[in-house]
């Protein structure tokens, strides 16, 4: 196993160096970052938890969310970029044929095929057994049409793991549903790039597929019916990334805020010898303290492989609302400065509220985490 703390200390210097100085203006022009992604290549950060023998960094789950949330601490935008990445490498590791791995690991772990998950369609997110991209089989090859849409990575990746209906009218619906690995060829476009609130600089896309041909053996696993199951197992490691991030966010929010609430004076005094602001402080801290004891279960859980939806999906609520509440906190401390682009708390502001939204809404958390605990104690 790598040596953590030399990654962890590389990804900071990294970080300093490369990312602090431009990140703001990247983000304000949503402006893809091509000079950092490079060195994240450089640094084998595509290849983070991709294990050692298929060239990959080897991380464990703990790690890999230690490295996300000072990431996110910076830029959350940068953790966007290796997160359905590496949910795809995770789903081939775990799942993928033996030549899938030896074909794909690799090449996923230096960053020379990079992507993410293709899932969410028009029509369709949380209820993704109501999909409508079709792959027919037509003999050693499967025949694609749909569109999917807010694809991170859409249109600087090159391949997405694919959650498609091979039988449309299959019942219980996710029995139709598969995954593949789909490079970008004829047949297979970008629609168009999103614009957002935030989370800007990463590409968000719509990706179109007309009669897109793609070999059988690209089939994850090599069986059909499953993949609704395949990107389960890959939103597991999703919501450690984004449940990482919101620690992130949240710890960023709280060292503006605490930096801010001591320079700044009002009546004679700094402003956190106000009670109002001190007590919006300590809750602050609290709430990130919390989040981030939760997110490390939950990654411990993965670190052992065990089945971690409950504690990854809690995790990933509280992880996320902490950020959210937060970025308005630190926004309200900085009075009229909060609401300036000037001030990165702005940013974070605008940053966190899609971390409510991916990896599953934070309402489907609840019922996750709700169905599990009545799983947990029968009557
Ligand atoms: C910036 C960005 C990046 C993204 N990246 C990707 C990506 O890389 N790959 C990908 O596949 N997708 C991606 N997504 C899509 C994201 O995963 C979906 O937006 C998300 O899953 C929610 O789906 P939806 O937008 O269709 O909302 P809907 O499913 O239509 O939900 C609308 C509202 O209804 C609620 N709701 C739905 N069903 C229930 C229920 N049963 N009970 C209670 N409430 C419910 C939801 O919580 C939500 O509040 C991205 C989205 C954004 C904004």
């Amino acid at each position: 196993m790598t040596d953590d703390r030399a990654i962890l200390d590389t990804v900071e210097r990294f970080l300093e160096r490369h990312v602090r100085p431009v990140a703001s203006t990247l983000e304000r022009a949503d402006e893809y970052p091509h000079e950092i992604v490079e060195r994240m290549r450089e640094l084998g950060l595509f290849g983070c938890v991709i294990p050692e023998g298929h060239g990959g960094l080897g991380l464990r789950p703990s790690t890999y969310a230690q490295v996300i949330e000072r990431m996110s601490w910076e830029w959350m935008s940068l953790s966007g970029i290796i997160n359905s990445h590496l949910i795809m490498a995770w789903i081939v590791n775990r799942i993928g044929t033996d030549r899938q791995k030896r074909e794909f690991l690799p090449r996923f772990a230096t960053g020379a095929l990079r992507g993410g998950l293709a899932l969410t369609e028009p029509d369709c997110g949380t209820d993704l057994q109501a999909i409508r991209t079709v792959a027919r089989r037509e003999g050693d090859h499967y025949v694609v049409n749909g569109t999917k849409t807010w694809i991170s990575n859409g249109i600087h990746g090159t391949c997405f793991a694919l959650l498609v209906k091979t039988d449309p009218t299959a019942e219980p619906r996710h029995r139709g549903m598969s995954m593949f690995l789909a490079e970008k060829g004829p047949g297979f476009t970008v629609g168009r790039k999103l614009a957002k609130l935030g989370y800007r600089g990463i590409d968000s896309a719509e990706l179109v597929f007309e009669d897109y041909r793609i070999p059988a053996d690209r089939l994850i696993g090599g069986v059909e019916g499953a993949g609704l199951k395949h990107a389960i197992v890959g939103l597991e490691l999703g919501r450690v990334n984004v449940a990482a991030r919101g620690v992130g966010v949240a710890q960023r929010a709280l060292d503006e805020a605490v930096r801010y609430a001591q320079q700044r004076r009002t009546f004679g005094k700094p402003i956190h010898e106000h009670q109002a602001i001190a007590l919006k402080l300590a809750d602050m801290a609290t709430r990130t303290e919390a989040a981030r004891l939760l997110v490390g279960k939950a990654a411990e859980a993965l670190d052992r492989g065990d089945r971690s939806d409950y504690e990854a999906g809690m995790a990933k609520l509280f992880a996320t609302e902490a950020a959210v509440e937060n970025s308005l906190e630190a926004m309200r401390i900085h009075g009229g400065y909060g609401y300036s682009p000037e001030f990165v708390v702005e940013r974070l502001y605008r940053d966190a509220p899609l971390l409510v939204i991916g990896e599953g809404t934070n309402e489907l958390q609840r019922l996750l985490i709700a169905r599990r605990l009545i799983e947990r104690s029968p009557i």
